[in-house]
């Protein structure tokens, strides 16, 4: 296993006073040994009641795409993969959100388990909650507005930890998750505080949060452990996301959008929104987050033609694995982890 520093030589340096996640010792050792397994098997019950518990509501799933002309184009920091596609230059998906726009076209509610590849920067290595390669369980519906999109999440998220604490116990106390733990999750109703409450609190608690910006890592893990059950942050500033956020038409610069936190400092599980799926919005959106709109090709065509309105999230499936389980680092909840900066199979 080798580790790609930002400098030159040695591993990268902490980018925050966290301690670097422990990593694993190699491929098998890690598959064979008791906790992965354990793990590995929270998952895969987790998959199966998510799966079950959108069927029952009416939801589709589709096979996601893994590579395309464009994809999402992020903003924190992390590069996109290249594929060859036969002399163009394709992209590995890092998030599938413009094909889940499309898909309302067909369906009125989908959901996929899709696969991303995101080369996060190296300072993420000691945030315990990155890899480069990850799963999302993304879900859109058609003329869904964000409050909608939350509280499929919110009863998502209720019903699969539920679940796993119903018919996994052994598996938590092989892994010393206390279920206790899940006890507000599953009977109470997740909080909700606006990004600007959420930015007053971390600067009450001395935290040099800026008002304009996504919450930085220090700080989403600060708001996370403070809680005892998941919340909302919602109304994030336009800027700190990607064009596809609706703005609000009330409040210029701040955006129908919401992340859902995960208590006890294991920090964010999913980002949603309203959706922008007006042509002429979306263009103008696109130049100001930097975006050329001449990448975005067949989904301009599309929103040229019309693009259902929606809501929709992604939850990180290693992440909410991670939470369930309780394990120290995310690379934990992959059977195949990898890491941002680190080489390995
Ligand atoms: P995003 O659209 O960037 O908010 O990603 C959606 C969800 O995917 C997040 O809320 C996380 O749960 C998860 N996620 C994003 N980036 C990563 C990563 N590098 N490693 C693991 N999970 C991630
Ligand atoms: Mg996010």
């Amino acid at each position: 296993m080798t580790v790609v520093s930002a400098a030159s030589a040695g591993p990268a340096a902490p980018a925050s006073p966290a301690s670097p996640p422990a990593l694993p010792a190699s491929l098998d050792a890690h598959l064979v040994s008791e906790e992965t397994r354990a793990t590995l098997r929270v998952q895969s019950r987790m998959l199966a009641a998510t799966r079950a518990f959108l069927t029952g509501q009416g939801f589709q799933e589709l096979l996601p795409p893994v590579i395309g002309p464009v994809t999402d184009p992020g903003i924190r920091g992390s590069k996109q993969v290249d594929v060859d596609f036969y002399g163009h230059r394709y992209k590995l998906m890092t998030s599938a959100i413009l094909y889940k726009q499309a898909s309302l076209l067909a369906f009125d509610k989908i959901f996929y388990i899709a696969p991303n590849v995101r080369l996060e920067p190296l300072e993420t290595a000691v945030t315990h909650r990155h890899l480069a390669e990850f799963h999302q369980i993304d879900v859109e519906i058609r003329d869904a507005r964000r409050e909608d999109a939350m509280a499929v999440a919110e009863a998502l998220v209720s019903h699969v930890v539920a679940e796993v604490v119903r018919d996994l116990p052994a598996e938590l106390e092989l892994l010393g998750r206390d279920k206790d733990a899940f006890r507000e999750v599953v009977t109470e109703a997740f909080g909700r505080v606006s990004h600007k409450e959420a930015v007053a609190d971390l600067i009450a608690l001395g935290h040099p949060q800026d008002p304009a910006s996504e919450i930085d890592w220090e700080g989403e893990e600060i708001i996370s452990a403070k809680a005892s059950r998941p919340f909302f942050v919602v109304d994030y500033p336009k800027g700190s996301r990607g064009f596809y956020d609706c703005e609000h038409a009330d409040t210029p610069g701040v955006l129908r959008n919401f992340d859902l936190i995960a208590p006890e400092g294991y920090g964010e599980l999913a980002s949603g929104s309203e959706r922008e799926h007006d042509y002429a919005t979306l263009v103008t959106r696109m130049r100001e987050t930097g975006e050329n709109p001449a990448k975005y090709g067949w989904y301009l065509d599309l929103a040229r033609r019309g693009i259902p309105a929606s809501s929709g999230f992604g939850i990180g499936l290693e992440r909410f694995t991670r939470y369930v389980t309780g394990r120290s680092a995310v690379w934990q909840a992959s059977a195949y982890p990898k890491l941002p900066g680190v080489v390995s199979a």
